[in-house]
């Protein structure tokens, strides 16, 4: 596998913690662990850090002056991007798809505030359904044409180059249940642009470690998720020419999307409060609010056995709490 070869920029010193939710696990009845990339490094951290740790090393291996990115107008993954930008010195200039109409507001809180403070350089928004990579292609041409050294970097960063940083974080789980002498049963995520499940996917195989992954979606049905999630699974070990896990390790639920992406659930306000009072741990609305929906709903009907241990990887997100206000209020 050799990850090593690969340029890699460090924005968080040292592992992210893992660790137990016993208030959590005593509700529920399952034993349930936290693996805690909402406490990565860049601005208020998030599965997109570890992915922009290679990408953004190749961006700089090329020249590149300018990192253009695209996203939902809540993006975690365009915060994040952004803030990259920022510590290396680039500019960065944003792509928002407006999947639910109207939706974007750059007077809104949340990650829509934080565009303008860390410093975008320019917001375009498409309206749902365009063709994304035509809209980044067309940018990065204007910025060209300037004399300037765009870098594309798809959606979440979602690319086998990208998924390296799951591929990393699997090395770094398996290590970390070796030290604490806990074997997981199950790891529970959030499965979206497919790169942090796919990454995933592709470092427990290489690592022989045999922990099943159930992936919980957040807008698609399961059977066009399991197929995005696959397919990046099966480019990520051809580019890092290790054995590819089996299409039957794929699993990507669609019991809690809910109406649509980015559309609240009772399941989800649930999860979030559940988290926040038991375990002082903020989940987001979007990802990890229908992830943990998706935990508690399995623990409740019955999918875990007695005594599994689950590890629930929180991939962050928090900010966009609070653009979602008044879902919260009781
Ligand atoms: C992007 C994101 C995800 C989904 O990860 P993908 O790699 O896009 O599948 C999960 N949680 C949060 C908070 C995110 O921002």
């Amino acid at each position: 596998m050799r990850l090593a070869r690969f340029p890699r920029r460090r924005y968080t010193p040292a592992p992210t913690p893992l660790e137990k939710l016993p208030r959590l696990s005593a509700h529920l009845g399952v034993e349930v662990w936290i693996k805690r990339d909402d406490l990565i490094g860049l601005a208020m951290g998030g599965n997109k850090t570890r992915k922009l740790e290679f990408l953004v090393a190749d961006a700089l291996a090329q020249g590149a002056d300018t990192l253009v990115t695209v996203g939902a107008p809540q993006s975690n993954h365009c915060r994040l991007t952004l803030a990259a930008a920022a510590k290396e010195g680039l500019k960065c200039c944003l792509v928002l798809e407006e999947r639910v109409r109207g939706s974007y507001d750059r007077n809104a809180s949340g990650n829509n505030f934080l565009f303008g403070l860390i410093g975008v350089e320019s917001v375009n928004v498409v309206p749902g359904g365009a063709d994304l990579n035509d809209a980044m292609m067309s940018l990065a041409d204007d910025l060209i044409s300037q004399g300037r050294k765009p870098y594309l970097i798809p959606g979440g960063g979602s690319n086998p180059l990208g998924a390296l940083g799951y591929v990393v974080c699997a090395g770094e789980i398996v290590q970390q249940s070796l030290d604490l002498h806990v074997a997981f049963d199950h790891i529970a995520l959030a499965s979206g642009s497919t790169g942090t499940h796919a990454g995933l996917l592709v470092g427990l195989e290489a690592a022989h470690a045999g922990v099943p992954v159930i992936g919980i979606n957040v807008s698609r049905p399961r059977a066009a998720q399991e197929a995005n999630v696959f397919k990046l699974v099966s480019e990520t070990a051809d580019f890092l020419g290790v054995p590819q896990p089996e299409r039957s390790k794929v699993t990507a639920l669609d019991d809690w999307v809910g109406p649509g992406y980015s559309l609240p659930t009772p399941e989800m306000i649930e999860a979030v409060k559940l988290f926040a009072r038991l375990e002082g741990v903020l989940l987001d609305p979007v990802y990890t609010g229908k992830a943990a929906a998706g935990l508690i709903g399995m623990a409740r009907r019955g999918d875990f056995k007695s005594g599994d241990k689950i590890l629930f990887l929180h991939t962050g997100g928090a900010p966009a709490l609070f653009a979602y206000q008044s879902t919260f209020r009781e």
